[in-house]
């Protein structure tokens, strides 16, 4: 029996086209599982399910290899077309504009699993057609999963959505979403709802603001890192839950005090993720910059009593 890294995601590998007010990307590695693998990776092995056209170059690929992502079930599908997505950024950068999406090899993907991945305890859906999360969810006898989604799904294909949300224990999205996914304008009552709809646990992730986390019982939240530039905000969101989901799998246990460190590990990789466009700062990472800020968030968030 092969084995398979303690952490699976399923999410978009995508050709991003970005523009913030500092500059614009015309061909950026980007998409949900990319930037959810490679914060993941400083933490767990992780794997991949995704699917990729012909324009996948080897480039895009040397970035998976670098970080040693598990992408055997990565498909590639020849003649086809990588997901598309464009967004844009104004000063407020913690809301994307969607110019365009493409689901293009998308549109048709069957995600099949090798026995292996199917044995991964932890799982994290990341956004992308809330069908294909929980084709995948339904494949894999996991301990733990997480999801995110956006508003685009809430949108158009809510009944599903609802549908994959009652078959994970956690979940992980932003502000906006939390709010609009519930209709429901108070976050507090927002989460409250959202968790009454099968989720044990809900992250809801404020941008520059930082991050809250809901139980039904405790609730726990901590500000962002303070960064002075901010540079393409993309991937925030999955280099947070890449972080979060990455020392949990590491840790291998799913109690209060871990799951406070992983939204405080979740937080560094965000902040670091969005001091360059793509991956690039990831790329350049090293261990001991994770751990200084990680301690840095101990001293700004403690206080006496
Ligand atoms: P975030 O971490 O929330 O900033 O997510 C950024 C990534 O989400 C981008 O790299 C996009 O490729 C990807 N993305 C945008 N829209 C969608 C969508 N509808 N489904 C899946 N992935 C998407």
């Amino acid at each position: 029996m092969s084995s398979h890294p303690p952490l699976l995601v399923i999410g978009s590998v995508a050709i991003d086209s970005i523009t913030t007010p500092f500059g614009s990307r015309e061909r950026s590695l980007g998409g949900s599982g990319t930037h959810f693998s490679v914060s993941a990776s400083f933490f767990t092995e992780v794997g991949v399910v995704a699917v990729v056209g012909d324009d996948f170059t080897e480039d895009d690929a040397a970035v998976f290899r670098e970080r040693r992502i598990n992408t055997e079930s990565v498909e590639r599908i020849a003649g086809g077309k990588t997901f598309r997505w464009a967004g844009e950024y104004g000063f407020d950068l913690n809301t994307a504009k969607t110019l365009d999406t493409q689901l293009n090899v998308f549109a048709d993907f069957k995600p099949r699993l090798s026995e292996a991945a199917k044995r991964t305890p932890f799982l994290f859906l990341g956004n992308i057609q809330p069908t294909l999360q929980r084709e995948v969810r339904e494949q894999v006898d996991a301990r733990f999963v997480a999801m995110d989604t956006m508003n685009m799904w809430i949108n158009d294909t809510r009944d599903e959505l609802l549908k994959t949300i009652a078959v994970v224990d956690a979940m992980i999205i932003n502000d906006a979403e939390a709010r609009e996914l519930a209709g429901e304008p108070n976050l507090i009552r927002a989460a409250r709802k959202i968790l009454g709809w099968g989720p044990q646990m809900l992250i809801v992730k404020r941008g520059e603001y930082g991050a809250a986390f809901f139980t039904r019982d405790s609730y726990f939240a901590t500000p962002a890192f303070p960064l002075e530039s901010v540079f393409d905000p993309t991937g925030a969101g999955d280099s947070f839950a890449g972080g979060f989901m990455g020392y949990l799998a590491h840790a291998d246990k799913i109690d209060e005090t871990t799951v406070r460190r992983a939204v405080i590990y979740g937080s560094v990789m965000a902040s670091f993720n969005v001091e360059e466009f793509s991956c690039d700062r990831l790329r350049r990472l090293k261990p001991e910059e994770i751990r200084e800020r990680f301690h840095q968030f101990k001293q700004f968030t403690h206080f006496e009593i």
